[in-house]
């Protein structure tokens, strides 16, 4: 019998671990496409060769072709590499005119480097020996073009024309909104109908066409799906959110619960399972040590490991902080993120030196230890599209505080204190005090009913936050879309 064709997926992303990571996307597009590749589906990557990924990888990456990429009236180089890594094949799209740069995004050139990522992308797929894509699965802004060119300046190709899109949402704040000279200037779609689905008041906006354009919509939770129908979530794309929703799915993320697994994280010297958490006191007492905090074992540690933005609930944060630190707790915050955070966060840090300890900079080994060593999450998000630190600190055994918004909602069973079910402590309102009373109900637990709060702990790391189940959704949808379902 002949052998059956590989259902052909491209997953283009900007960024994904262990390459590139910024943010949760990373890590999604790290681990999603390995969990879906299997003997009838082949799920390849393809990613910007920005100049930090490490030298381990670029020394190992092999050159693919050499092509040129129009955008606009611009004429750019682009140059295809390839690294299998874990059994996923990667491809890395070279130019060094926009990715050899000090970081990932935020450049005043954005928009060129974004149409530039996705221009190439497609254009690349003629020059790939072996694969063409059957479904593109474009993630996030920076490829939310890619739906809009395919459409626009592929479309009269046979061969492009049957490519399916996939465009998943992880985060619906930053859409990709540039001066509408760009449209022309460095997209090339004046005067085309792509204008006017891009078109966003007297700018354009990169999400707003891949809404319009892609054959299916997807979030990465079932409760963000709703919300972001609504005005109060959808950023301002809410009408049109309603307009296709019988083509948008939630489906919520998983994490990869090889890299967060305190029984082998070899960034701890002391792991742990759920049968025996003498490891995690021992990683507590340690990072109490460190950062200067009294070494004791009875005080709950709170710890909130984000980027500080309004977004992660930092308002409420600051707003309770003084009260909260009168608690018998400490509190640890990695991260950076806006000024006027992080100037709090040293300010309480000084006030309160035996109390809260402020770690203002990106260090995923330290991030690994806190979730170790804290016994409770704070993630009071004003919105939360999926959250993967919530889902990582279940597995160390630490409980998470959050607001039940999107994927917080979604994986946090909140604790019942008449059944004992429950892996953390959730509210309702996005309110300073509701925040503060959950927390105080959470830290009176910890101090008055240990073996409550050990039940969570186990109902926590024993709960499945695996990629499994929701490869399989993501699998039904791909086939879904192709016919194949
Ligand atoms: P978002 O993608 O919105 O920033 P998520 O909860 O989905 O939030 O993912 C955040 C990821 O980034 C988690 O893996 C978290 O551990 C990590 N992270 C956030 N801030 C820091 C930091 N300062 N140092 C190390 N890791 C961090």
């Amino acid at each position: 019998m002949p052998k059956k064709k590989k259902t052909s997926v491209l997953f283009a992303a900007f960024e994904a671990v262990p390459f590139i990571k910024t943010g949760g996307l990373g890590d999604v597009a790290g681990a999603l496409p390995g969990m879906l590749n299997s003997k009838d589906m082949d799920v390849r990557v393809i990613l910007p060769k920005l100049s930090s990924i490490p030298r381990q990888y670029t020394d190992k990456m092999e050159y693919v072709a050499s092509l040129t990429v129009p955008l606009g009236w611009r004429r750019q180089y682009c140059g295809i590499e390839t690294l299998k890594h874990d059994g996923v094949t990667y491809y890395f799209l070279d130019n060094e005119y926009y990715f050899k740069r000090d970081g990932a995004y935020g450049f005043g050139d954005d928009s060129e480097r974004i149409a530039f990522f996705s221009k190439a992308i497609l254009e690349c797929l003629q020059y790939l020996p072996d694969f063409f894509p059957e479904l593109i699965h474009c993630n996030d802004w920076h490829t939310a073009l890619v739906p809009v060119f395919l459409h626009e300046h592929y479309g009269h190709l046979a061969h492009y024309r049957d490519i399916k899109v996939l465009y998943t949402i992880h985060n619906l704040k930053f859409q990709g909104i540039f001066p509408r000279w760009d449209c022309g200037d460095v997209l090339g779609l004046t005067n085309t109908p792509a204008e006017t689905q891009l078109l966003w008041g007297d700018a354009i906006n990169f999400m707003k066409g891949a809404v319009c354009y892609s054959d299916w919509l997807s979030t990465v939770s079932p409760t963000y799906a709703d919300e972001i129908c609504t005005s109060y979530y959808g950023e301002g794309l809410d009408s049109i959110f309603r307009s296709r929703r019988s083509r948008l799915s939630g489906i919520l993320n998983g994490i990869d619960i090889k890299e967060y697994d305190p029984e082998h994280d070899k960034l701890l010297k002391t792991p742990f399972n759920v049968d025996d958490l003498t490891g995690k006191a021992e990683e507590k007492a340690r990072i109490q040590k460190e950062l200067g905090l009294p070494v004791r074992e009875d005080v709950p540690m709170i710890t909130m490991i984000s980027r500080l933005t309004e977004q992660k609930g930092m308002d409420l944060l600051v707003f309770i902080l003084d009260e909260l630190l009168q608690e018998d707790v400490q509190v640890v915050v990695l991260g950076i993120g806006d000024a006027k955070y992080e100037h709090d966060m040293r300010h309480f840090g000084s006030q309160y030196p035996e109390k809260c300890a402020p770690v203002l900079k990106f260090d995923t080994d330290l991030s690994h230890r806190l979730y170790a060593a804290a016994d409770l999450l704070l993630m009071p998000s004003l919105f939360e599209p999926c959250g993967l630190s919530q889902m990582i600190a279940m597995r160390y055994g630490t409980l998470p505080v959050v607001r039940e918004t999107g994927g917080l909602k979604d994986s946090v069973t909140p604790y019942n204190q008449y059944t004992g079910e429950g892996t953390g402590f959730s509210f309702s309102n996005y309110n300073a005090h509701e925040l503060l009373f959950t927390l105080q109900s959470a830290v009176k637990l910890y101090a008055e009913n240990p073996e409550a709060f050990h039940q969570l702990r186990r109902n926590a790391m024993t709960a499945d936050f695996s990629w499994v189940a929701s490869a399989k959704q993501y699998r039904e949808l791909y086939l879904n879309l192709l016919g194949k379902g």
